[in-house]
């Protein structure tokens, strides 16, 4: 194995060998775990605590901070999350899911993919770079919450904390580096990058009747629960109506080139191809996630017992808004189509944030880097995140959010949140290469007047 990828391999591991899980409940949460991982970063990567400051945020998030001695250009920002979900079923794994085994070219473990490789490769380059005595011109921050997997209060967050600091200080970055996207091999044989410039907002709601209850014996012509039940029916089929963000247009036509026929011509257009596009979404998750806001009803809840009428019955929805839409516009559909006196709370709200822009200095060098690196065929796509990560609480002190790893994504990957998550090696030093060339590149470009 080549010397650089068994230490950025080596540097995984230990990441992943160290249970940081969190939890909503801060009393549920080992906090020494976090010690751990702060001591094994410190001892990893000796430069980045010797040479940049240090502001410990919330209970266990971390804001390096390099100052540049001549800064003359705004800074840039490196984001990871340290915190991991639950291992779940311990006994599915194949290898024991903190064990940061090495196997089949892998490291395996909860966290390996999401996000501790994000980390420890973000971490590597700076280290690498403070190594070579890069001298950039501009100041770098790196942020690493403690908490993004959860879904906690804003004063509990560590990206909000983190973000707030910023804020109060003035810092504004010119871009933001976080999970999300990466570099996938596809199905037609091209490398494809993809660049989360957006993420749907997460919220949950719930359609709720209250009724007298009662026996079971006598339920007349039914209790509340059906009443719900009917509720979720109309959900599923009335969905939101579909439509047509910039971001979604520019997401279409950058994929454009990995259609053929007629499904090349539709997303080289989608506006003039409205209603084929749209034929397409009813069977496509991913699409049809694309197109609008999204309601799965998760659970259902009556009586406590099988001989009770229930007198409050309650069906919870995650729903995901696209921008466009918001908690208020939302709420107010979904009362609209309400059968039998349903009603619609919001259980956690909250808005979309404002989606970014394919184009600009800062995205042209992100996009001459990535054809640099992995090739001019690479075909670079804004995208719109289903899944939430924290940058998004970053969206006041900055315009240019970019859900980017530099990772290589082949077959070998074990998704996130899944049994056998597991990151493939062999390209570990890719994301590296990737983030070093593009703030030698970003010190480069000619500061503006
Ligand atoms: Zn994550």
């Amino acid at each position: 194995m080549d010397e650089k990828i068994e230490k950025y391999m080596a540097h995984l591991q230990g990441l992943v060998r160290i249970p940081t899980v969190s939890s909503v409940n801060d009393e549920h949460t080992d906090w020494s775990q976090f010690e751990k991982l702060h001591d094994y970063m410190k001892e990893t990567w000796p430069l980045i605590f010797e040479k940049m400051e240090l502001v410990e945020i919330g209970k266990a998030s971390l804001l390096f901070h390099w100052k540049s001695e001549n800064p003359l250009k705004a800074p840039i920002l490196l984001m990871a999350h340290q915190d991991v979900v639950p291992a779940g079923h311990i006994e599915q794994w194949s290898h024991g899911p903190f064990s940061g085994d090495f196997a089949e070219g892998a490291v395996w473990g909860r966290g390996s993919e999401d996000c501790k490789s994000v980390l420890s490769t973000e971490l590597d380059a700076v280290e690498e770079l403070l190594e070579e005595d890069f001298r950039p011109s501009f100041d770098m921050y790196l942020s690493f919450g403690h908490n993004e997997e959860v879904q906690c209060s804003p004063d509990k967050k560590g990206s909000v904390l983190a973000a707030k600091y910023l804020k109060d200080h003035g810092i504004r970055p010119a871009c933001i580096f976080d999970e999300g996207g990466n570099v996938d091999a596809t199905r037609e044989g091209k490398l494809l990058a993809l660049i989360g410039l957006a993420e749907k907002a997460p919220n949950e709601f719930v359609l709720y009747k209250d009724g007298t209850g009662g026996h079971a014996s006598k339920p007349g012509k039914g209790a509340v629960l059906g009443d719900v039940a009917r509720a979720m029916s109309a959900v599923e089929s009335h969905p939101m109506p579909y439509r047509l963000t910039p971001l979604a247009k520019a997401h279409l036509k950058a994929l454009s080139p990995l259609k053929e026929g007629k499904e090349k011509e539709i997303f080289s257009h989608p506006k003039k191809h409205w209603k084929e596009l749209t034929k397409i979404a009813e069977n496509d998750r991913i699409l049809d996630a694309l197109l609008h806001t999204t309601f799965a009803v998760t659970m259902a809840e009556g009586a406590a017992q099988a001989n009770v009428l229930p007198s409050h019955a309650e069906a919870t929805m995650s729903v995901r808004i696209l921008q466009g839409d918001t908690v208020e516009s939302v709420k107010k559909y979904l009362e609209s189509i309400m059968p039998c006196g349903v009603q619609v709370k919001v259980t956690y709200g909250e808005n979309p944030r404002p989606a970014g822009e394919a184009e600009g200095e800062i995205y042209d060098l992100l996009s001459d880097t990535i054809h640099e690196l992995y090739g001019k065929e690479t075909i670079v796509a804004p995208n719109l995140m289903l899944g939430g990560t924290d940058s998004r609480n970053y969206s006041d002190v900055c315009d240019h959010i970019f859900r980017f790893t530099g990772r290589v994504k082949t077959e070998k990957w074990g998704e996130a949140h899944q049994v056998d998550e597991k990151m493939p090696v062999d390209q570990l030093d890719k994301p590296v290469i990737f983030f070093k060339t593009f703030l030698k590149k970003y010190g480069k470009l000619p500061e503006k007047s």
